[in-house]
């Protein structure tokens, strides 16, 4: 799976709409501290399923939504969109090729999916990412202070980490689902 496009409106600091392209090869985000480069890929975890207020710097998930500053209102909802190219494997054919994934946020209602335009559930998205060995949690997306907490995991979370990178742990959730079925 190749990430394109990544687009935010009220999400963090990004509180007019923003439209990120990314293209094949190297990307490198770079500005002084503060101006939003960890919120970028705190965007690209959060849209794809992230469920911790925690590990994006925030006390509840309603956090993600720009806040306001003296001059500017706080917005009522956060929304980010990733587009992105399937890996053959993972297509049926051309159309599944491209993927779209939505999360919006609004104050007092929670977060919503949708998925190339229809509405998924948070398990629907976490399975499409897990799948392609990426998603929230994957060991592509290397935050501060993530190396220190690799070195010094428990085994379980240590395994739970090669599992995500060998594109496994998609398995494990469908085998979560049919044991409660
Ligand atoms: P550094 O180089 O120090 O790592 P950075 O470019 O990674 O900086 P970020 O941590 O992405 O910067 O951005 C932090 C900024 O985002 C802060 O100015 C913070 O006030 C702002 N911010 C975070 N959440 C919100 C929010 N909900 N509403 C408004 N602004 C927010
Ligand atoms: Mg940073």
């Amino acid at each position: 799976m190749r990430i394109k496009k990544l687009k935010l409106v009220g999400f963090k600091s990004f509180v007019e709409p923003a439209e990120l392209k990314i293209e094949t090869g190297l990307t490198g985000i770079v500005g002084p501290n503060g101006c939003g480069k960890s919120n970028l890929l705190e965007a690209i975890r959060w849209v794809m399923g992230e469920s911790s207020p925690k590990s994006m710097r925030g006390a509840g998930m309603e956090d993600v939504i720009f806040a306001g500053t003296a001059s500017r209102p706080p917005r009522d909802f956060a929304e980010v969109t990733i587009s992105a190219e399937r890996g053959f494997d993972d297509a049926a054919n051309d159309e599944d090729q491209e993927l779209e994934v939505t999360r919006r946020i609004e104050r007092g209602a929670g977060s919503a999916y949708r998925s190339n335009g229809r509405d998924v559930r948070a398990k629907d998205v976490a399975l499409i990412f897990a799948d392609a060995a990426t998603g929230a949690h994957s060991p592509a997306l290397v935050s501060q202070g993530r190396i220190g907490a690799i070195i010094s995991a428990k085994p379980q979370e240590r395994r739970q980490m090669l599992e995500e990178a060998a594109g496994i742990s998609g398995l494990h959730v469908r085998r979560k689902d049919a044991e409660q079925k």
